[in-house]
């Protein structure tokens, strides 16, 4: 098995990748795609399940998408996941969608069945799952400060309505998104919390003064930003605003610890990064995929090792 197979590889599929043992039945499709630690984590569940297939890398252009997942679900594979920048274009292209994959307007999973293409967002539920496992809390009890606006960010947004949680904020660079985000989240928040002056729901801006308000009133912080990917990125927020009575959650993720995380440990709060989201969002389409638990442990081994 390669690394990375291309477009090119897929339409010569039976000379690229056809004689692989054991067989490719399960990838990822995105670009790029060589950082990706799906493998790893998939690899590892299929092998501790017996199951005697592979999971593999597609670095696929916008505009080979279309004719790759035709190719796919004409090669009987079982599924694949969906990365940067496909999670939005790939819905044109499917021929069901599931509630929340519908509702978040992205997909992160898709499961080929009698050559129908089945879409799902895993993300929101992955990150439910990361939660509790970091910081032994659940959704509903917590206020939450979510930053950001996009794909991940509308996953986990509604992922805490839909878990009744007691406050959500949405603070993102264009407001307009985060107000965006809100009103579709309302009939969430209609019910009879009272919780002093703050609202339940709210959009705004990612500016200082913005922040050091909320985040005296969250329980939780979120960064669903990509700031953080790389070296010099800044933070999502101003390290001083940081506090001890805050959880933080880095959805990027890193071997050891992402900027955000140092610094949110340096003033005292509990910090974690996007690793434990990335299992779990894994394990889940492990489940869409074959009907069964996922192997946690040995995928947890495997991100670890
Ligand atoms: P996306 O749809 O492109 O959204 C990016 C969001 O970040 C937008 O709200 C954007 O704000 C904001 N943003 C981008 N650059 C910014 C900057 N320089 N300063 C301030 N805000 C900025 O991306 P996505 O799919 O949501 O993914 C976001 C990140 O989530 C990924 O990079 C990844 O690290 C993480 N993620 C992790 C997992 C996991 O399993 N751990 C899963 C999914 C995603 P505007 O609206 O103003 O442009």
């Amino acid at each position: 098995m390669k690394e990375i197979y291309t477009f090119a590889d897929l339409q010569d599929w039976r000379k690229a990748g056809g004689r692989a043992k054991p067989p490719i039945r399960l990838g990822l499709v995105g670009s790029p795609v060589a950082h990706s630690l799906s493998p790893q984590i998939q690899n590892a569940a299929l092998k501790e399940a017996g199951i005697a297939m592979g999971y593999t890398r597609f670095e696929i252009a916008p505009e080979e998408l279309q004719g790759a997942l035709e190719i796919l679900s004409a090669l009987d594979f079982v599924g694949v996941n969906l990365t940067v920048p496909h999670k939005i274009p790939a819905l044109a292209f499917v021929d069901e969608m599931d509630e929340t994959a519908r509702k978040i307007g992205a997909i992160n999973t898709l499961k080929i069945e009698g050559g129908k293409l089945r879409a799902f967002n895993t993300d929101g539920r992955g990150f439910a799952r990361a939660i509790r496992e970091e910081f032994s809390v659940d959704l509903r009890d917590l206020r939450i400060l979510v930053l950001g606006a996009g794909g991940a960010a509308r996953a986990i947004a509604l992922q805490c309505a839909k878990e009744n949680c007691e406050r959500l904020v949405i603070a993102n660079r264009d407001v307009v998104k985060a107000n965006a985000l809100c009103e579709q989240l309302r009939e969430f928040f209609a019910g009879p919390r009272v919780l002093g002056p703050v609202s339940r729901l709210q959009a705004t801006g990612l500016d200082e003064a913005a922040s050091r308000f909320q985040i005296a009133n969250v329980d939780l912080l979120v960064n669903a930003t990509p700031l953080g990917l790389r070296r010099r990125d800044a933070l999502p927020i101003t390290a001083r605003l940081l506090a001890p009575h805050l959880m933080v959650y880095d959805t990027v993720y890193a071997r050891g610890e992402t900027a955000l995380v140092s610094e949110a440990r340096a003033a005292g709060a509990r910090a974690a990064n996007g690793l434990s989201m990335l299992l779990h969002q894994g394990a889940l389409a492990y489940e869409i995929w074959f009907e069964r638990s996922a192997p946690l442990d040995a995928m947890r081994n495997a991100l670890r090792s």
